[in-house]
């Protein structure tokens, strides 16, 4: 009986929880320590995703995925990150660049964009620019009609699945004079000409995953518009909504699985003739850290829920991301600490962790973005 807090996982999330378990300890923990050395996308992880069904997990059975509910897609990010932080990543993403396809695409948009995603054919969601990250209004890349369809013209940074993806779901300027309000979805394909992706980012952590540029010079026709014209910024705003709650599961994984390693770690050390646990100086912080894997698995369990049962996530999604990534932080560094000097070089868990980490209080908006949108509901809420 682990002390950390268990969520009451529905009877298909649970079973596919165990799925994804298993096939995240047989196939993709063995791995972990090596794809962060060499710094290697696994497309033998893609292959075991799709032959479990975890690929298109959350994929329309109508268009050849499980038709799993948000919550139970939360409870496998979890798994898998917990064994391979790279991996829950590269699912993570999917889950990213599905989300605008799930929420505003045609059923042809659907059947041909998340069909491919249960085979492998991912769709990555590419937003981010040099200057336009946390200001994500601040995009340069454009959207010009011309007789032969929409020419697009920009380019897009930290593109997660960069270059393994097929298809990119890109956030262009349709209107540049009216702002947030004319900025449109479209989706590309990178085999496309016009379209090309390299400058794959030489990361500190998840070195398993890719993250790369796109640049796009490119015409595509009026059904690669995805959702309707002018609302692209509501689209990518509704996507991040949902898409920090599977940042927080990745959170959970992570600092469960620090918590696992360092808490074991504290049980085998010996110093002066007694096991290190027995220092209230380890054994305290492990308690602080059991209880705060605790309060953001529960939050984020509840987020997840909430979302998959149709509500409002805005300020909840916001929460539980900034809660998990920061309790993931905590996790890491004390999982360092226990180990010593073996937790500050290679091939030690904790290390990697550590570094695996960093990226969470960052990504799908930083930790001062979740304040923002947190604080802003506050003022609101008070005046
Ligand atoms: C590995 C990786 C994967 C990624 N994957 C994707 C992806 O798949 N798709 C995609 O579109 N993007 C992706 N990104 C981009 C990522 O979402 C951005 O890097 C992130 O949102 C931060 O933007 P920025 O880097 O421009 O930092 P900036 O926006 O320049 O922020 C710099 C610092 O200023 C702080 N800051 C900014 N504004 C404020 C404010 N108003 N108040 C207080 N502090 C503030 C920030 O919190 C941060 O600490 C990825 C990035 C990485 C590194």
């Amino acid at each position: 009986m682990g002390v950390v807090w268990e969520p009451p996982l529905s009877d298909e999330a649970a079973e596919w929880q165990k799925v994804a378990r298993e096939t995240a300890q047989a196939h993709f923990a063995p791995l972990a320590e090596e794809l962060d050395r060499v710094q290697r996308y696994p497309w033998e992880h893609v292959t075991v995703l799709v032959e479990t069904g975890l690929a298109g997990l959350y994929v329309g059975t109508e268009y050849g995925g499980r038709g799993a509910a948000f919550d139970t897609v939360c409870a496998v990010i979890e798994e898998i990150s917990r064994a391979c932080a790279s991996t829950g990543a590269i699912v993570t993403a999917y889950a990213l660049g599905a989300s605008p396809i799930v929420l505003a695409g045609t059923p042809e948009q659907k059947a041909k964009y998340l069909g491919g995603l249960a085979e492998g054919r991912a769709v990555s969601f590419a937003l981010t620019e040099v200057g336009a990250g946390s200001d994500a209004a601040g995009i340069r890349t454009t959207a010009v009609r011309t007789t032969n369809g929409w020419h697009l013209n920009g380019e897009k940074i930290y593109i997660g699945n960069g270059g393994a993806s097929q298809y990119y779901v890109v956030f262009a300027l349709t209107d540049p004079a009216a702002g947030t309000r004319g900025i449109s979805a479209f989706v590309v394909d990178k085999d496309a000409d016009g379209v090309v992706i390299d400058e794959y980012a030489d990361k500190m952590g998840l070195r398993g995953t890719n993250t790369s540029n796109l640049k796009l010079d490119t015409v595509v026709g009026d059904e690669a518009l995805l959702g309707t014209i002018n609302k692209g910024m509501g689209l990518a705003m509704r996507t991040l909504n949902a898409g920090r709650i599977t940042v927080a599961a990745q959170s959970v994984g992570v600092a469960l699985a620090a918590y696992d390693v360092g808490s074991k770690e504290a049980a085998r050390r010996h110093t002066f003739g007694t096991p290190i646990i027995d220092n209230q100086g380890i054994s305290f912080p492990l308690a602080d850290v059991a209880t705060r894997i605790t309060t953001a698995r529960m939050l984020t369990h509840h987020a997840a829920t909430t979302y998959a049962a149709g509500g409002d996530v805005s300020i909840l999604g916001a929460m539980a991301k900034l809660d998990a990534s920061e309790t993931a932080h905590k996790a890491v560094d004390l999982a360092v600490q226990i180990f010593g000097g073996d937790g500050y070089c290679k091939p030690c868990p904790a290390e990697r962790l550590y570094r695996d980490q960093r990226i969470l209080e960052i990504y799908e908006g930083t930790s001062e973005i979740q304040r923002l949108v947190i604080g802003r509901a506050v003022k609101a809420s008070s005046t």
